[in-house]
């Protein structure tokens, strides 16, 4: 089994280069980004005080939580039988999910959820603390990053409204498992590349480990 970990902040084009480098390699592709939202969606649904990490542990307490791969080997998550996936990348997830995310009972929940998913499987996940966090273990760990006006950018064509900063700032910032640069991590600025020269490039390095596409 091997973990490629896809880290970086938002916007970085972690999940287009995640899911291509899957299809490559034929690896399952696991979001853990969405499995955050997922949560986030759930607490705002229960209509939870979201600055309480105690209230916000409790809605989950009781919540039926489902994650797996499906037919197109792509991870998902199911809460109480529901995929919330149109709704995932609402303006009100966009703007708590890094509130709920900090909240230690969350990041064990989906953390535990994660390695169970990838159980003995090939799979490339991306998130912010795969590499440093979920699978540190991982000798094949990524970080995406790009300038912040090209992150700005991507997100204002895909129409979303998205303050990437501040949530990244947040997601930098919190005590538990924040983003950050794993020190064994390659880091590829995708700023001035395209989707394949990324995916080509992390390709290269993983022939060099002995990872290479079907
Ligand atoms: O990747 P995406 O932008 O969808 O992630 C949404 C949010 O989920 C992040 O801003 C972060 O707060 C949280 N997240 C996290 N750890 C991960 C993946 C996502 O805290 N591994």
């Amino acid at each position: 089994m091997s973990v490629i970990a896809i880290d970086g902040p938002a916007a970085s084009g972690k999940s287009s280069v995640s899911r291509r480098l899957a299809k490559r390699l034929g690896f399952v592709y696991v979001n853990s980004g969405t499995m955050y939202r997922a949560i986030t969606w759930e607490v705002l649904r229960q209509g939870v005080d979201t600055t309480s990490p105690a209230a916000v542990a409790a809605a989950l307490d009781g919540a039926d939580i489902h994650c797996g791969i499906g037919d197109n080997s792509e991870s998902f998550i199911h809460i109480n039988s529901a995929a919330p996936d149109a709704a995932l990348r609402d303006s009100r997830v966009n703007l708590h999910v890094s509130l709920i995310s900090a909240v230690p009972a969350v990041r064990e929940l989906i953390s535990a959820r994660l390695r169970l998913l990838a159980g003995d499987r090939n799979v490339v996940m991306e998130g912010r603390d795969i590499g440093s966090a979920v699978f540190p273990e991982t000798p094949f760990k990524f970080y995406l990053d790009a300038s912040p006006e090209i992150r700005r950018k991507r997100r204002a064509d895909e129409g979303q409204s998205d303050a990437i900063e501040a949530r990244d700032k947040m997601d930098s910032s919190r005590k538990a498992a924040p983003l950050k640069i794993a020190g064994d991590a390659r880091v590829v600025d995708t700023s001035h590349l395209t989707l394949e020269g990324v995916v080509e490039a992390i390709l290269d390095i993983l022939r060099q480990l002995g990872i290479t596409p079907r």
